[in-house]
């Protein structure tokens, strides 16, 4: 709705503005489709804009809201219940490609496409995401194992949801997850007790006692365990080939601040028969084959959760008037508005400039490779972090009524610091981009390559380009702050993405806001040259 015909029509009871549903996601988000073609998915338009319009539909909103409520029961040693507004979502989801159908679609973009549709999913409900992105992720750590793939990647590529208490061998799709934290640590596996006792050929019995198993309904997890000569990572299925459970016991699910439609079990293994992957004692190796792709997907939804905080912003704005104009005309509003809106611009281009990346990376391309390695911990650090702040500000746009659950923040707000926990916590992927530095310095000249790139393009991306370029040559600088040194090169890498291809007036907005001086402590500081209207005119959503 445009802000001159903004009128106050708000719910009396509850201060809500008019629900955003039906529609299209993807045609009320024009910062989403330029990166799409810009990031080489433009021929694959129209199956985003059709998840677009599944995602926007008041019943897949409803969805979420219940399956958050109505959350999963232990029904019994390796089986969860869930209300049938999660399957709902679960299958719109599957059928949508966000699990690992990409693997097996030649199109150039299918992995961009597939990125958009699990950040329009993340919008609606974030907590099926968790096994959208393990589900997808997991490809390429089963083709460490040719028979492990022949046997798993059909049906985790299938599209097809099929949550029947089956053996994976008698169903039309599975979900995989991953069971690596124990109660003693999770960035530090070293320490892991779970053993897996060989039974001949690839096949282990796995015991031990795992701490946190999101999507405890998947069909089968990749579990580390101490074997003979080390860590190594075995595919373990839920159920038996006779639909018994396999050595599995759900002792407790997890009581979690939020992302509560997706169970997150406490599980004892005792001698679940597993199938190792990738070589034995290499099991590190062979699980951050499949983490490359879940701290990705952490990035996706917490772009996700900025997207809809700006929107929902930005639509409340536009509904509620105070002192005599729509909030959203209100300037010191608007600059925060815009503001939110730079934030997720930045987000979005960046997110699937890094899915593009891997692609890249996966065709052989060496020095896409080099620049992921350092880009990837670097922008799920910034991204992750970034995404709680920005979440508390949107719901502060909304006043009182953002606080309330009526409000779709309320849950977006809860699940925002969740991203920058998993996969590798904020410290776990600094220290990744220091390592990345230290150890291959050929990183750190390909990453200025990549700014290079965008050279002449904003004086203050060049200055950035420039000062990294200094800190090459200063390794015990270089090591001093790397907190600082990983949102520097996440904030560079931002900007050289939407000089090259974002409207001046956000490439620019964003380069004053964010390398001149260095990121603002608040959202709505923005310097005076900013045009802040042009900024919230582009993010205002026109999907319902
Ligand atoms: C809702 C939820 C679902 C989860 N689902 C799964 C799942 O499905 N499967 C699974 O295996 N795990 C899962 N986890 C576990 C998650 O991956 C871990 O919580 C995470 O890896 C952090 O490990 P930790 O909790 O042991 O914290 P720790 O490893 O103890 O880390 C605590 C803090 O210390 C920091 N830190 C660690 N090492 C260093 C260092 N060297 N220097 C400085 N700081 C450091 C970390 O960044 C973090 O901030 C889940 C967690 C949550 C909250």
């Amino acid at each position: 709705m445009a802000t001159t015909t903004a009128v106050p029509d708000l719910d009396p009871r509850t201060g809500a503005p008019p629900r955003r549903a039906g529609g299209d996601l993807l045609e009320g988000d024009r910062p989403l489709r330029d990166a799409l073609v810009r990031e080489g998915a433009g021929e694959l338009l129209a199956e985003v804009h059709a998840a677009g319009r599944t995602f926007a539909a008041g019943d897949a909103i409803d969805d979420g809201t219940i399956a958050n409520v109505a959350t999963p029961q232990i029904v019994g040693p390796a089986e969860v219940r869930f209300d049938p507004a999660f399957h709902a979502i679960m299958r719109r989801a599957v059928e949508h490609g966000i699990t690992g159908v990409p693997w097996a679609d030649e199109r150039p973009g299918a992995h961009v496409a597939r990125a958009a549709k699990f950040m329009l999913l993340a919008q609606v409900e974030a907590g099926s995401t968790c096994p959208m992105a393990m589900t997808y992720s997991c490809v390429p750590a089963l083709r460490l194992s040719d028979a492990v793939a022949a046997e798993w990647e059909p049906r985790v590529s299938s599209g097809v949801y099929d949550p029947r208490e089956l053996p994976a061998e008698a169903k039309d799709g599975a979900l995989i997850g991953m069971a690596l934290t124990e109660a003693a640590g999770g960035s530090d596996l070293a320490g892991l007790t779970t053993v897996g006792r060989p039974l001949g050929g690839d096949a282990y019995a796995v015991s031990g006692v795992k701490w946190f198993v999101s999507a405890i309904q998947s069909d089968a997890f990749f579990v580390l365990a101490k074997t003979e000569t080390g860590i190594s990572c075995l595919l373990v299925p839920r159920l038996r080939d006779d639909g018994t459970p396999n050595g599995f016991e759900i002792t407790a699910l997890k009581d979690k601040l939020g992302n509560r439609s997706n169970p997150t079990a406490e599980v004892t293994l005792t001698d679940a028969h597993g199938r190792l992957v990738g070589e034995e004692g290499r099991g590190v190796a062979a699980i951050m084959a499949m983490i490359g792709g879940t701290r990705t997907d952490c990035v996706l939804g917490s772009t996700a959760v900025m997207r809809l905080g700006t929107a929902e912003a930005i639509h409340h704005g536009d509904h509620r008037h105070a002192f005599g104009r729509a909030l959203s005309e209100q300037p010191v509003m608007t600059a925060v508005l815009a503001d939110l809106a730079l934030e997720t611009e930045a987000a979005v281009a960046a997110a699937l400039w890094l899915v593009r990346l891997a692609e890249r990376s996966r065709a052989g391309d060496e020095g896409a490779e080099l620049v992921r390695r350092i880009a990837a911990p670097a922008l799920k650090y910034w991204i992750c972090k970034r995404a709680p702040i920005h979440a508390a500000e949107a719901i502060e746009c909304q006043g009182g009524f953002g606080y309330m659950e009526d409000s779709r923040l309320a849950r977006c707000y809860r699940e925002a610091p969740l991203m920058s926990i998993w996969e590798g916590s904020g410290n776990v992927q600094t220290l990744d981009v220091l390592r990345a530095v230290q150890r291959t310095p050929a990183v750190l000249e390909a990453l200025l390559a990549e700014l290079d790139a965008a050279a002449g393009g904003d004086r203050r991306l060049d200055a950035r380009t420039a000062e990294l370029r200094a800190l090459v040559a200063d390794p015990q600088r270089l090591a001093a702050d790397p907190r600082g040194l990983a949102a520097r090169i996440a904030l560079a890498l931002q900007a050289a993405v939407l000089v090259r291809g974002a409207p001046f007036e956000v490439a620019d907005a964003f380069c004053a806001s964010r390398l001149a001086d260095g990121p603002p402590a608040v959202f709505g500081a923005l310097p005076a040259s900013v045009d802040a209207a042009a900024v919230v005119a582009r993010h205002r959503p026109q999907d319902g």
